[in-house]
């Protein structure tokens, strides 16, 4: 882990439960997520910020790594075989890769659920500053989520709280010009935020 005094910090805010977030950043920028309270589900997606066609690809970034799980050393590729992040830090150990974002819709199917917070609105409005929309929106990472997949294939999203603990933290460095965007995700239907979405910290900066 690298002392944030030893790195000229270009943004640094706390994002509370709801919130979401976008920034362009340069290659060599790094990325920093702090899940500040544990078991806080962080749906993301990015895309080479001069050209967004080009996008992240959960297919390719899964088949590429050899995971269905992002962790240290994984690179986050795009639909055109470029890593866009590597995955520099990260105490958690575990990312998931298929469980998808939530949305009023999926939401109304499993819960019976009223619209709400939900982080497909929170993707379109980052994305709405972007010249991006809905239909930029693809299979997402969600940063401290566990969906585990049984040997039969079964799997659920939302019976098992993420295993984060307050304080877990990624880094993800920039290998080209990447838009991030993200949203702490507001889920209260289900155990990904343990039923209590919390804030996360995010911190973008050069290291020097
Ligand atoms: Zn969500």
């Amino acid at each position: 882990m690298n002392d944030s005094r030893s790195n000229s910090i270009l943004e640094d805010r706390v994002l509370q439960a709801g919130e979401e977030w976008s920034r362009v950043l340069a290659p060599g920028q790094i990325l920093r997520i702090v899940d500040l309270e544990g078991y806080q589900a962080v749906d993301f997606l990015c895309y080479n910020a001069k050209d967004p066609a080009e996008r992240y690809n959960a297919a390719d970034t899964m088949k590429i790594n050899g995971s269905i799980f992002i962790g240290k050393g994984a690179k986050i590729y795009s639909d055109m075989g470029n890593a866009l992040f590597t995955v520099i830090e990260d105490s958690c150990g575990r990312h998931d890769t298929i469980g998808g974002c939530c949305s009023n819709e999926a939401n109304r199917l499993r819960y019976g659920a009223k619209d709400g917070p939900n982080c497909r609105d929170n993707f379109v409005r980052a994305l709405t500053r972007h010249g991006l929309g809905k239909k930029d929106i693809v299979a997402n990472i969600n940063f401290f989520m566990f969906v585990p997949v049984n040997p039969d294939g079964s799997m659920s999203v939302g019976l098992d709280a993420g295993h984060s603990s307050a304080g877990d933290r990624v880094e993800l460095r920039a290998e080209t010009d990447v838009l991030a965007v993200l949203s702490n995700c507001p889920q209260i239907h289900n155990a990904v935020n343990n039923f209590s979405p919390t804030p996360i910290r995010v911190t973008v900066f050069d290291r020097t």
